[in-house]
């Protein structure tokens, strides 16, 4: 499906946004393959938007998001899955099926792609320990297998050695053994600590060494403070919750607010976690 002018509020979690110039959903890796080849705009790929902010003024390009690549197969102990998979259906599958330590993907409302290329990690796991190998796409539509070592991958953070290419698959090996966590406990914890079912991105800022932005911002006492229709939510205060009628403005000018605030206080620079484009 190809269309213009499509409001990317529809597609972020943070329910705000400009429009996309272009916005592409493909049916397969072969049909995404096929547009890449004939494509010379500039390319944003999205998976469920859960960890983006486009800005008001849009997207001058191509957005794809790669929801519909979503098949998964099992060989032999792996399972590969392609990048449009949501982590709450692998981890499902992986529940039902005997394969643990995805119990924390529950957790995470994104794609296999997103937490590829974000490190996206909860209750002290992370994605990349659970990945053999990937596929990625060029923006000539070429496919190409990478290995592990091709990224360099930290706390929220991958870097990949060869930029410019999207993931569409990855292979995942979990463990054999069961643990001690458990999808219902961790979901149940979740609801109780995030103010789940709002419009936002989840954390907006990545814990500086040895802090908690949370804690670092509530002690700025700006729990519940807003610019517009954007507001840090009383619940927790690494949120910030789109009221209904935020724009991307107010949500990206309340961040400025809280990393000045921050700063005064503890000469601490938070960095963002969500992608501003
Ligand atoms: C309520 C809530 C709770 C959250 N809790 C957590 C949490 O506990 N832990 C956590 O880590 N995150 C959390 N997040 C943030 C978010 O869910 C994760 O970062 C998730 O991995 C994003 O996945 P996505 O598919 O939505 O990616 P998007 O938001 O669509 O994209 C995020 C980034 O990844 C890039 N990207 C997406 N797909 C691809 C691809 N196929 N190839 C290359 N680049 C790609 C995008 O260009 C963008 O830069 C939360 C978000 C919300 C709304």
């Amino acid at each position: 499906m190809l269309t213009h002018n499509e409001s990317m509020a529809r597609h972020c979690s943070f329910r705000a946004g400009g429009l996309a110039q272009i916005f592409f959903e493909p049916n397969s890796i072969e049909e995404l393959s096929e547009f890449l080849k004939n494509n010379n705009l500039p390319v944003l790929v999205i998976g469920l938007g859960s960890n983006i902010l486009i800005r008001d003024s849009g997207f001058e390009g191509v957005v794809i998001k790669i929801g519909k690549l979503n098949e998964l197969s099992v060989i032999s102990n792996s399972i590969n899955v392609e990048a449009g998979l949501t982590l709450a259906k692998l981890s499902r599958y992986c529940g039902n099926n005997n394969f643990y330590g995805a119990e924390f993907l529950s957790s995470i409302p994104g794609t296999v792609g997103g937490a590829l290329a974000m490190n996206a990690g909860a209750f002290g796991s992370e994605f990349w320990n659970y990945v053999l190998s990937v596929t990625t796409i060029d923006s000539q539509g070429n496919l190409i297998s990478r290995k592990k070592d091709d990224f360099e991958v930290g706390y929220r953070f991958v870097n990949h050695k060869h930029p410019g290419e999207y993931f569409v698959a990855a292979k995942l090996k979990f463990n054999e053994e069961p643990g001690k966590q458990n999808i219902k406990e961790l979901l149940l914890k979740r609801n109780k600590l995030q103010p789940i079912g709002m419009a936002s991105c989840g954390s907006v800022f990545k814990n500086p060494e040895s802090n908690y932005a949370a804690e670092l911002i509530e002690n700025c006492n700006l729990k519940g403070f807003c610019i517009g229709g954007a507001c840090i939510s009383n619940k927790h205060a690494n949120f910030i919750i789109n009221n209904g009628e935020a724009t991307a403005k107010d949500i990206e000018t309340l961040i400025k607010y809280i990393q000045k605030s921050v700063f005064k206080k503890y000469n601490i620079n938070l960095e963002t976690e969500v992608k501003i484009i």
